[in-house]
């Protein structure tokens, strides 16, 4: 693959509802789209998904644009790659900027996909033919958060995933655990636990199906701890920044689930890396959301094809979040389940009158 042209397109578009987690409320989403040429006429998407404060990881939208233009385009535009995975092994000497690299990493992924004619799901080996969807629930009041999963539980979502934090989680997980007794519920508390960790062993006796990322990024010797005093199992999601971080949470038994998102982790090539590590070690992993646009989640669709993702995840359909996305078809969840795209590549195409609409920067990189 020799690459020509990058393209970046800075997007932003107001949630149909405000997304509440224990450290902020998101009202509209900004994204980076990075449109990857070859030599032959062949485009690859990926997206950036961070976000525009550094509130769930260090990196933002801006930091990102930077690291793409600035560091990472020019390293992809002025060599020739047999094969993604070796986009990823070129950044090599880039410390960390996962979310930046994950967006590039995704493209050309999409572009070897296209190179081949083939569906990403099936460049990558998944073998899954439907993939299990959960939703997320962020809301400020229980009441809201019990309509919210009544609407869900009609749309035949099997998984709910409740944010949680100091004062919104024992009574609201046991008013939530009444009202749906047979309900999978996990509980994501986006490390608002540290330091205040024994608050979470009542939530013990309420059967959930994991918690997740109680502690902090970095707390993976504490997190070891509270394992070993809660049944519950324990989902890293944070924490789980590279291949490398995976192995260490593995050895030191941090938890025993693994929520691996592409863009977290630095792209689909270090996912697929860590899914294969998991399925090694016994460790069940899912696909995590990052209230993300239809490219992102197109890529997600593709990743949790691998046999490995045995759980419901974060993917939900586009019209959870977007009135009109700027990728079609949209994401359909059915009965709990999703079909993957079975068009090439990442099986979407962009919707350019909808991107022309919501777009607020763009640039053009040329070899
Ligand atoms: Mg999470």
């Amino acid at each position: 693959m020799k690459f020509t042209k990058v393209e970046l397109h800075v997007i932003q578009m107001a949630l149909k509802a405000p997304f509440v987690t224990s450290l902020g409320i998101v009202k509209e989403r900004k994204g980076i789209i990075v449109e990857l040429h070859d030599d032959q006429g062949h485009i690859g998407y990926g997206e950036s998904v961070a976000f525009e404060t550094p509130w769930y990881t260090e990196e933002t939208v801006k930091t990102c644009f930077h690291m793409i233009k600035d560091i990472l385009a020019p390293i992809v535009l002025k060599q020739s790659y047999e094969h993604p995975t070796e986009v990823f092994d070129s950044f090599n000497t880039i410390r960390k900027n996962p979310m930046a690299k994950a967006a590039v990493d995704m493209a050309a992924w999409d572009v070897f996909a296209k190179i081949h004619q083939l569906p990403l799901h099936q460049m990558i080996g998944g073998t899954r033919s439907d993939i299990l969807a959960g939703v997320v629930v962020g809301a400020s009041t229980i009441d809201e958060v019990l309509k919210q999963i009544q609407a869900f539980k009609a749309e035949g979502y099997e998984r709910v995933k409740i944010k949680i934090g100091p004062g919104k989680d024992y009574d609201w997980m046991k008013e939530i655990r009444h009202s749906f007794p047979e309900l999978s519920i996990l509980a994501d508390a986006n490390s608002a636990y540290s330091g205040v960790e024994d608050q979470l062993l009542e939530i013990d006796e309420l059967g959930l199906q994991m918690i997740e990322q109680p502690l902090g990024q970095d707390d993976l010797v504490d997190h070891a701890r509270l394992q070993k005093k809660m049944v519950t199992p324990i989902c890293l999601d944070e924490s789980i920044t590279s291949l490398h971080a995976a192995k260490s949470a593995i050895a030191l038994q941090s938890g025993r689930v693994i929520n691996i998102k592409i863009g977290r982790v630095g792209g689909l090539t270090e996912a697929i890396r860590i899914h294969d590590l998991c399925q090694k070690h016994g460790i069940q992993v899912w696909c995590g959301g990052m209230l993300e646009f239809g490219v992102s989640r197109a890529h997600n669709v593709a990743l949790a094809t691998l046999s490995g993702f045995s759980i419901p995840g974060d993917i939900s359909s586009s019209s959870r979040y977007w009135q009109e996305d700027i990728t079609t078809p949209d994401v359909v969840v059915e009965r709990g389940r999703i079909l993957p795209f079975e068009g090439v590549g990442i099986g979407v195409e962009i919707n350019r009158k909808r991107l022309d609409e919501v777009r607020i920067h763009h640039e053009v990189l040329i070899k």
